[in-house]
């Protein structure tokens, strides 16, 4: 049967998420030291464990409102205006979503109307251009150098700007690079939204997980801001929740009422004992994560000293859990190195080019892993490059 001509042209025409081509070769090898997996190396803290365990035993299994249940909507209101500085109403400006990837695409098809044009920075996460494009709008990629830390430069996306732009997308912290974003940059592109009447979709899933004693401003809370942008947030990351699928977007009601739609249709509601116990997630807060985020900065240190010292120049990051080491001294191109380093040494890193063009030349590892994995990872990496820098 000729599949090609069943399928959606803009599925056909969707190239596969590189990060997945390259983990199936890591896959059935249990010799391979993984710094790939953007996740926490520890299981979800157990109070958290604990309240969906006890959910389920009385028999908590239904569907809930597909808004959310209200008790963790009242909580994620709570826990926003507390951390992020700004006042979500949980009746009309909440939505639970599944996980921040649900609420990203719900909050892109609920604007986009074929053509729209969306502005974000690479290198960046791997879903925001085919979410984009699975719309039918249109990716405009804007450079967040390793010249500026990794941040992005509010110039740079006011020339990118056109009659066609709709939303400018944001992720500080930042994956791969661990980038964050100088408060005045950030006012400037507030700034720039208010003057052309853009959205801004702030994805803050990392915001938690800051280092070097830095504080957390969303562009949510500036002024003039709360009424054109959507904030999204979840339980993945520092709350080691990867597996329970769940996040949530704040929004002016009328968006949070077209995110609604779609939502309800495609998903119903996220899991309920999931939501059970993000609610405990979020009443302890910082005593389920700081363990976790201190160790990470241990860890950061450790693995950007080590890359720093075989001779890949790497940026010191400021948040999340990924460091972005440059690799262009070896002379390999970044899915050489990928790939020889996990046949030569059995260590899998990720490539950069599928975080965007500019990552041709660099990495990314994720440093939450085990200390002791992440020690030998170096000692294998060091001599490997040594073995090949020309
Ligand atoms: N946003 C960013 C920047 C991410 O790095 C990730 C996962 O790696 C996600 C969203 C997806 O998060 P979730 O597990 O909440 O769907």
């Amino acid at each position: 049967m000729d599949y090609q001509s069943l399928l959606s042209r803009q599925i056909v025409d969707l190239p596969r998420s590189g990060i997945r081509d390259f983990f199936e070769l890591v896959i059935g090898r249990p010799d391979v030291i993984s710094l790939g997996v953007g996740e926490p190396d520890k299981p979800t803290p157990w109070p958290i464990r604990e309240a969906a365990i006890r959910s389920i035993e009385k028999g908590q299994t239904s569907y809930t409102s597909n808004l959310g249940l209200e008790p963790l909507r009242n909580e994620i209101s709570r826990y926003v205006e507390e951390n992020y500085n700004v006042s979500y109403d949980p009746k009309s400006e909440i939505l639970v979503t599944v996980g921040v990837s649900e609420g990203l695409d719900l909050a892109i098809r609920a604007v986009i109307n074929p053509g729209d044009e969306i502005i974000y920075h690479e290198p960046c996460y791997v879903s925001y251009n085919p979410s984009i494009q699975m719309a039918y709008g249109v990716p405009v990629p804007v450079n967040a150098s390793p010249a500026h830390d990794f941040a992005v430069l509010a110039s740079d996306i006011e020339k990118a700007i056109t009659p066609k732009t709709k939303v400018i997308m944001l992720n500080f912290p930042t994956n791969p690079t661990g980038g964050i974003q100088p408060v005045e940059e950030l006012e400037k592109i507030a700034a720039l939204a208010i003057k052309h009447n853009l959205i801004v979709f702030t994805d803050e899933i990392y915001s938690e997980l800051l280092y070097d004693g830095r504080t957390h401003t969303s562009i949510a809370s500036l002024p003039g801001m709360k009424e054109r942008t959507v904030f999204f947030h979840g339980f993945s990351k520092a709350f080691a929740m990867t597996g329970w699928r769940l996040g949530y977007a704040c929004a002016p009601a009328p968006l949070r009422e077209a995110m609604m739609k779609i939502h309800q249709y495609c998903m119903l509601c996220a899991p309920i004992m999931s939501q059970v116990a993000a609610i405990e997630a979020l009443k302890l807060g910082k005593l389920a994560y700081e363990e976790m985020r201190a160790s990470y900065e241990q860890r950061r240190n450790k693995i950007v000293g080590r890359l720093n010292a075989m001779g890949l120049p790497t940026f010191m990051p400021g948040g999340a859990f990924y460091c972005f080491p440059d690799i262009r001294s070896t002379g390999m191109t970044s899915k050489e190195f990928a790939i020889k380093l996990l046949e030569e040494k059995s260590v899998a890193v990720v490539p950069g080019p599928p975080f965007g063009a500019i990552g041709e030349g660099f990495v990314r590892c994720c440093y939450a892993t085990d200390t002791n994995l992440i020690d030998k990872a170096m000692d294998l990496m060091a001599a490997f490059v040594a073995e090949h820098r020309k």
